[in-house]
């Protein structure tokens, strides 16, 4: 129909539009309530960065990859007697893990590259102030937000274990369990059951069935093991 025919239709417009009224009147909200109600976010969310600091080893690595460089870690050494030990040791003491927040464009990447685990996401949004100044959040600060860092999610039951997992798995199965599992994966990878060769014309079938059974590494033979 061309437009001056819908437009001769009179109130068609009208009832179009209440139609879309009712539809939506009928639909449930999505309007979340904050803040008198605390909305749902997804558990990997990057509201703010949580440090364990007894995890931190001051490898400077987070500080060195910010590229906002708004990272600041001040650390000293300290001498630690160890019994036995011919020489004292000596470990990084963490003075200063600063992190500005006014700075931070949430990549991520200081998170990705700790290697102790030391910095996490947490959902927690609710930290703006009204002096830019107080957007540098102290180490202390910092390690007030892992409270509110969520569990990490579940594994993934068809992934493969991670190494730790693994390996903890061959030492409770025993030296002879390990030694058992290398030496029958080869024959576990090997395959199932090579197509014996096409029989020439006239063959007899029982001779070639002997010379079957009479060969250790056919097909046949592993199938039977
Ligand atoms: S999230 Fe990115 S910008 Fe923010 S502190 Fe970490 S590395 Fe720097
Ligand atoms: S990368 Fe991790 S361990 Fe290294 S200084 Fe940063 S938070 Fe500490």
């Amino acid at each position: 129909m061309s437009d001056d025919g819908e437009r001769s239709t009179p109130g068609k417009g009208l009832v179009q539009g209440l139609a879309v009224t009712l539809k939506t009147m009928t639909q449930r909200t999505t309007t979340q309530q904050y803040p008198d109600v605390e909305p749902e976010l997804p558990p990997r969310s990057r509201g703010v960065i949580a440090l364990l600091e007894e995890n931190c080893t001051v490898c400077m690595l987070c500080a060195r990859e910010c590229p906002d460089w708004c990272i600041y870690i001040d650390s000293h050494k300290e001498e630690v007697v160890v019994p036995g030990a011919a020489r004292s040791r000596q470990r990084n003491v963490l003075d200063r893990f600063d992190i500005d927040f006014s700075l931070c464009m949430y990549c991520g990447i200081c998170i990705e590259v700790c290697p102790f685990d030391a910095l996490h996401w947490t959902p927690e949004f609710e930290y703006a102030e009204t002096d830019v100044l107080d957007l540098l959040h102290s180490k202390d600060r910092l390690g007030d937000w892992m409270r509110t860092v969520p569990p990490p999610p579940a594994h993934d039951v068809l992934g493969e274990p991670s190494k730790e997992e693994a390996t903890a798995a061959r030492k409770a199965a025993g030296p002879g369990a390990a030694t058992a599992a290398k030496t029958a994966r080869p024959a576990a990878r090997r395959p199932a059951a090579a197509a014996p060769p096409a029989k020439a014309a006239g063959e007899e079938p029982a001779k070639a069935a002997g010379d079957e059974q009479a060969k250790p590494g056919s097909g046949e033979a592993e199938r039977e093991r």
